[in-house]
């Protein structure tokens, strides 16, 4: 059995409690075996006990991304659109491999996928990490998206999308319940952990971006077959009706949600749902997007962007749970790099350091359903365990800084150290 104590430092352990001075934490293999202050733990010594010394640092559980696609990294603009002329499944599988690497590095520990599809890479990655053959976070798999005929996330011109299963496509074209329910099957039949549905357009795709054009009962069907399996279902939705659709269709998650009112708060709440608000994939089209993104998706981000200000306090208000998803390969958002920039906007929209990163920690656990093995510093739990330098409290941005992430350990064992 291998013992490490980390000692000294200051902790927060992502329950949202206050911070714990001169925190001590034994980690015993890959979980925690007990953790609080100095002179409440257990010490165990000996000289096979490797003991780090946390004093003037911040120690706090890995970090946990619910919302990224691991198969783009920040092209935008026809770079992104043209993808699928430079890269087969095979080839993208492989770019995919150092992404992982560096968002392990960046202090992420968990990773959800949004949605690949590409031949179902997720899940041949997953496995890969899961085997100990490519380094990264424990990692979950979403496949394909389900969208209706010309719905958002299908980027191919309507001249070559007229086969059923594109590969090198993240999104497949299904109409009506039937098709709806046969392709949540097929995710779940290629190995995915959670079904992805778009209920909506998009900031990205041309037209209305809150056009509800999956129907409820298109949503319910393929909810339904996900549920049955033991799978959580995430929906893309940007407007009211497509949100209260996805609702009542049974999601587990509602994706961006940017102009959400307040009825659909008051149904977040009630029905337990979880918002993964993708705050940063709007701010960042309206920061960078000029001359790279065509001007109508540069407009529709402004626009978006200012409405998300606007809303963002009444969804704290209502209590909607909000965890941290950082769509991380949408235009400008490069893998491992820019994640954090989504506890940044969280800060910046109204919430505390500290509720931002229960958001990114204990939330976000929930949102992928390992809140019982991850996402907080508590005796039971898997070993994610970072070592700050400085106190994110202060200053969110310090997680975004490599540097000052002095170490990074999952499941007990220490990744990076600097
Ligand atoms: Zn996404």
């Amino acid at each position: 059995m291998s013992t490490i104590v980390i000692k000294g430092g200051t902790m927060i352990d992502g329950t949202g409690k206050p911070p714990v001075e001169n925190a001590v934490v034994v980690v015993e293999d890959d979980k925690i075996a007990a953790v609080g202050r100095a002179n409440e733990v257990k010490v165990p010594e000996g000289e096979k006990v490797k003991v780090i010394d946390a004093s003037g640092k911040t120690v706090m559980p890995g970090l946990i991304d619910s919302h990224v696609h691991i198969y783009t990294d920040g092209e935008a603009g026809d770079e992104f659109t043209s993808m699928f002329l430079k890269n087969n499944p095979l080839s993208l599988t492989l770019r995919c491999i150092p992404r992982l690497k560096k968002t392990l590095e960046m202090g992420i520990t968990s990773l959800k996928d949004g949605g690949c599809g590409w031949n179902w890479l997720e899940v041949a990655l997953r496995d890969a990490l899961n085997r100990g053959d490519i380094v990264g976070p424990r990692y979950f798999a979403a496949g394909y998206h389900l969208t209706v005929t010309g719905g958002h996330g299908y980027f191919l011109p309507p001249w070559l999308a007229n086969i059923p299963i594109h590969p090198e496509q993240s999104t497949v074209h299904v109409d009506g319940p039937d098709q709806w329910r046969k392709m949540a099957r097929m995710n779940i039949y290629n190995g995915t952990d959670f079904i992805k549905l778009v209920a909506s357009r998009d900031v990205i795709s041309p037209g209305i971006a809150t056009a509800a054009q999956a129907t409820l009962e298109e949503l319910t069907a393929a909810a339904e077959e996900a549920h049955k399996m033991g799978k959580k279902v995430m929906i893309h939705a940007q407007g009211p009706v497509a949100i209260k659709n996805a609702i009542k269709a049974g999601a587990d998650i509602i994706v961006h949600g940017f102009f959400m009112d307040e009825e659909c708060a008051e149904m977040m709440v009630e029905n337990n749902v979880i918002l993964e608000g993708t705050n940063w994939y709007v701010r960042v089209i309206a920061e960078k997007g000029a001359g790279r993104v065509p001007d109508w998706q540069l407009e529709k981000a402004i626009q978006t962007w200012e409405f998300r200000k606007k809303n963002f306090k009444m969804l704290m208000e209502k209590g909607v749970k909000m965890s941290f998803g950082s769509d991380a390969g949408c235009p400008f958002i490069r893998q491992g790099y820019d994640n954090f920039n989504e506890l940044r906007m969280f800060v910046e929209l109204g919430m505390t350091p500290m509720q931002a990163l229960v958001a990114g920690t204990k939330t976000a656990a929930e949102a992928i359903g390992i809140e019982d093995k991850t996402g907080t510093l508590e005796s039971g739990k898997f070993a994610d365990i970072l070592l700050i330098d400085g106190d994110p409290l202060k200053d969110i941005s310090i997680l975004g800084q490599e540097e000052k992430i002095k170490m990074v350990m999952k499941e007990g064992e220490i990744v990076v150290t600097r």
